[in-house]
């Protein structure tokens, strides 16, 4: 059988002055997250659940928050880029599983902009779920969110 599995996890911190992004949409609310890039946690997710899957390492590696080309950089960029690389090494992303660990702002309303902007940057079916973390830890606090992936590659 000619398939693998990879998963991701990420994890950013809220502070103003920043947009908040996630799967490449814009959300409404008073703060956003602090990272390099645009620090789309869930594309970063995404993106790492991709290179694992293929065993191609992280997302450090490929994309290094110390490279200035991608500073403030669209994480979809990175995910087109990481899709690429799939394509070059005769994988197909087959689909993907995601969740978003966030207190606050809600998130449901934006779950299927978020699923559209994805699958226009080329990935075949993303399934988006959100939850709070119950009002625990560092998310439940609103100091961050986190997301996790997996996802399934054929290869052909
Ligand atoms: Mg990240």
């Amino acid at each position: 059988m000619n398939i693998r599995v990879g998963q991701g996890f990420d994890s950013h911190r809220f502070v103003e002055g920043r947009k908040l992004i996630l799967g490449g949409v814009e959300i409404p609310y008073e703060k956003g997250l602090l990272g390099h890039s645009d620090a789309d946690a869930l594309t970063h997710a995404v993106i790492d659940a991709i290179l694992g899957a293929m065993a191609e390492g992280d997302i450090g590696a490929h994309f290094p928050d110390t490279d200035p080309q991608y500073k403030n950089a669209s994480s979809l960029r990175l995910l087109k880029q990481t899709l690429e690389l799939c394509r070059d090494k005769g994988f197909e992303v087959v689909n993907i599983d995601a969740t978003i660990i966030c207190q606050a702002p809600k998130l449901r309303p934006h779950i299927e902009s978020m699923r559209a902007s994805l699958v226009n940057a080329g990935l075949p079916s993303i399934s988006i779920k959100a939850k709070t973390n119950e009002g625990m830890g560092f998310i439940g606090r609103r100091e961050g969110l986190a997301a996790i992936a997996v996802c399934l590659l054929q290869k052909h």
